[in-house]
């Protein structure tokens, strides 16, 4: 791209106690913000209380000024608007220039995004022209009382570890949490933030980009984000032919119904049913796991149910370890014992 300003240089050399206070990116599709905003507006509003540091929210697109009230009612004190036509969904290579010029210019100590399908799409973009570093998908974070730098917890080395991991000097400090995790903010009964619209002062670049269709999928296909119960099943399973037994045990007790990576690698069903590090992060009433060894991957998605049902014909499954109800046996055998005694009630 040609003319394309050195974003680097300009942050280059600058010392760290001119940056402050932490910004959040306000990702939004169709005209809403997408509700992973309200839970990385939370964390950063705890991450500031009794600290005086103010939350702005960076809020980049085309014809998107009506989204500011939302994000000033979430608590934040200053919107950063940069409402530009060249801004259009998908252009990520022209918004990750304009956030980092934006960043350059109003200089956050932290920035915070979610670990969306976008997050992931445009905070590397940015921290690599800003020349500072990334956490990602973090699970906590915290500030560090003598430096103010970011403290993260994350899964590493393929989730067999959660690493905690002090952000060290440079600014800005970025990061995105993993969704689902953090307690979305509540609405503020008299916001008081204010919006600082940046349109003219930010050149837009457009994109290289040419999108040719955009063809919508559900959000939630499986349904698993909103399931008070889930039913979901592992390799143990053994073959695709197996999976109608599931769905009849879910339909019966009104749940939906999850699977391993392993389960869909095998290609037993769709990956929108994957529950775990790099599948959906479930919290619900009742979790029954079948035939699911419990590898840490799949934990990670799944240990915060209430009660875990877990099925496995191995005594030393770790999935035991977890479980508040464990039943040694073949689930090809137990769950139609389970239905036999639900229809006999
Ligand atoms: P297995 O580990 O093979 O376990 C099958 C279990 O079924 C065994 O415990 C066995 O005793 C039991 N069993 C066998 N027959 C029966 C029977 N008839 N009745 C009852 N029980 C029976 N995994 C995820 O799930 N989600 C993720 O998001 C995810 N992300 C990953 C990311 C990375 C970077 C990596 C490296 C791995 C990831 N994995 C993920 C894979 C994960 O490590 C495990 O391989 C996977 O979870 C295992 O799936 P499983 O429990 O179905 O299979």
């Amino acid at each position: 791209i040609p003319d394309e300003p050195d974003v680097k240089s300009i942050v280059k050399g600058n010392e760290t106690s001119t940056f402050s206070g932490i910004c959040v990116y306000a990702e939004h599709t169709d005209g809403a913000l997408v509700p992973s905003v309200a839970e990385v507006i939370g964390a950063a509003r705890q991450l500031t209380e009794g600290t005086g540091l103010p939350v702005s929210a960076v809020l980049l697109g085309s014809e998107i000024g009506h989204l500011t009230g939302e994000l000033l009612e979430l608590g934040v004190d200053e919107v950063w608007l940069v409402d530009s036509p060249n801004l259009q969904p998908y252009a990520e290579d022209a918004e990750a220039r304009c956030m980092s010029e934006l960043l350059a210019e109003l200089k956050p100590a932290i920035v915070l995004g979610s670990g969306t399908r976008r997050g992931r799409s445009i905070f590397p973009r940015v921290a690599a022209r800003l020349n500072t570093g990334l956490c990602a998908d973090c699970i906590s974070l915290s500030l560090d009382q003598d430096t103010g730098n970011l403290v993260v917890t994350r899964p590493a080395y393929g989730g067999s570890i959660v690493a905690k991991i002090v952000i060290p000097h440079q600014r800005p400090q970025m990061a995105t949490i993993k969704e689902h995790v953090f307690r979305p903010a509540s609405k503020v009964s008299a916001p008081s933030g204010t919006v600082r619209d940046m349109s003219s002062q930010i050149r837009v670049s457009k994109t290289v980009l040419e999108i040719l269709e955009i063809v919508k999928g559900r959000a939630d296909p499986a349904n698993l984000l909103q399931a008070d119960t889930i039913v979901a099943v592992g390799r143990g399973i053994k073959k695709a032919e197996n999976l109608p037994l599931i769905y009849e045990f879910a339909g019966a007790i009104g749940a939906s119904v999850g699977a391993t990576r392993a389960a869909v690698d095998l290609g037993w069903i769709h990956p929108s049913h994957q529950i775990g590090q790099t599948g959906s992060i479930v919290k619900p009433r009742v979790y029954f796991a079948c035939g699911i060894s419990g590898a840490l991957q799949h934990t990670v998605g799944m240990e915060e149910a209430e009660t875990i049902v877990a099925i496995n014909s191995d005594p030393n499954a770790p999935i035991f370890d977890l479980a508040t109800y464990g039943i040694v046996g073949d689930l090809l055998e137990v769950i139609p014992a389970f239905m036999e005694t639900l229809k006999a009630e």
